[in-house]
């Protein structure tokens, strides 16, 4: 297979350098379970286990492979050369979504590495909710990847242009695409997404249509959808194996249970353990309003010289966007102290401050 149908690029051609001497060659972790890996390398597929530097002198959880890694691999060289691979080292990533882990920093786990694009559906029946859709993208840009939201289910919206005005009011500045994935209506926009080499993940509720446009996009059936499902007693997914597909029109997607399940953690918020800011790139406009209050402390609750209260009032700033702002910080500081309880009266104090100088000024305190 030309690897460069799988991403592959100077990019990784550079970082790979030092190894390619050792008589190491570049993989990409398709699947991973329980420790076994399937890696696509330029000779084909092959089932993987880690070398022994990754097995014992790996402190953290996130440095083990995950499915979308660059890795340098060894490959066997019995009689058949199709045996087992090993994994000797991980290229240094370029996005990562990791699943925070609740103990210690050293337990989070990268669920999808290398995404380029991640598409956040939401679907246009009753699933759709602005709210979680700023999750999302908080969470993507904490990742490092780039989102574009899909409008999914179009053909059951009878409001669809008023569901797009409110994606646009929101100010979010995110590309919004509306199609029907059961229909394959809408299609030839998303793929202007789907570049060859490019690498794309799903994320959204379940039932909003993610195997039905995985399952459209590679032009077979490869993930069992929400009814057929249903007809598996176990409710397990009937396609595990592989998790990195590569798509016939070009381009890569990524879909594993962990970006299925993906959810809003406490990684989201800037806090004294994270200086990624997911939640500051989607309301940043908040915080730039709020740097231009009168005090550092204002909680935007009508203290004199509030400059958000004040775009609220002059309808800069909508009232709504407001609200679901204070409510997120209220769910991540919640999230935070349900995560670390040693932390929590300091974190309520500077939560009902929550502004981005405040922030500071407790970050700074804790050094
Ligand atoms: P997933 O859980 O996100 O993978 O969702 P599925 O792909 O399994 O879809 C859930 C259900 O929604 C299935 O019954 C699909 O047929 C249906 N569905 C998916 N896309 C569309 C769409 O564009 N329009 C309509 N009406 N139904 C859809
Ligand atoms: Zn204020």
């Amino acid at each position: 297979m030309d690897f460069r149908l799988l991403g592959w690029n100077a990019h990784w051609r550079d970082l790979f350098a030092s190894y390619a001497s050792k008589s190491l060659s570049p993989g990409r972790v398709v699947s991973e379970h329980r420790g076994a890996y399937v890696v696509e390398t330029e000779p084909g597929t092959r089932g993987a286990v880690l070398g022994g530097r990754l097995r014992h002198q790996t402190t953290t959880r996130s440095a083990l492979p995950a499915v979308g890694d660059f890795v340098a691999v060894r490959l066997s060289v019995g009689e058949s050369g199709d045996g087992p691979a090993v994994i000797d080292a991980v290229l240094p990533r370029r996005t990562a979504f990791v699943r925070r882990a609740a103990g210690t920093r050293s337990d989070d786990q990268v669920i999808a590495a290398n995404v380029d694009v991640v598409f956040v559906m939401v679907g246009l029946d009753h699933d759709f909710n602005l709210r979680r859709v700023e999750r999302y993208l908080a969470a993507v840009w904490d990742s490092g990847a780039t989102p574009v939201i899909l409008l999914n289910k179009a053909d059951l919206c009878e409001e669809l242009d008023a569901r797009i005005e409110d994606l646009r009011r929101t100010g979010m500045g995110v590309p919004g695409l509306a199609l029907s994935a059961l229909h394959s209506d809408g299609l030839e926009a998303l793929r202007s997404y789907m570049h060859e080499g490019v690498t794309a993940g799903v994320v959204g509720s379940s039932g909003v249509g993610k195997s039905t446009l995985l399952n459209r996009l590679l032009g077979r059936e490869v993930q069992a959808t929400a009814g057929v499902r249903s007809h598996d007693s176990r409710g397990r997914h009937t396609t595990t194996h592989r998790e990195l597909f590569v798509l016939p029109e070009g381009g890569i997607v990524i879909d594993t249970p962990g970006m299925r399940e993906f959810q809003l953690s406490a990684s989201n918020e800037v806090s004294a353990h994270s200086n990624a800011g997911g939640v500051e790139t989607v309301f940043g406009e908040i915080e730039r309003l709020a740097e231009r209050c009168r005090f550092a402390d204002c909680a935007h609750q009508g203290e004199p010289g509030c400059a958000v209260r004040e775009a609220v009032d002059q309808g800069r700033l909508p009232a709504d966007r407001l609200a679901s702002y204070e409510k997120l910080m209220k769910e991540l500081r919640y999230e935070e102290a349900r995560l670390d309880p040693s932390a929590r009266d300091e974190r309520k104090r500077v939560g009902r401050i929550g502004t981005k100088a405040a922030r500071r000024m407790y970050r700074e305190r804790q050094r």
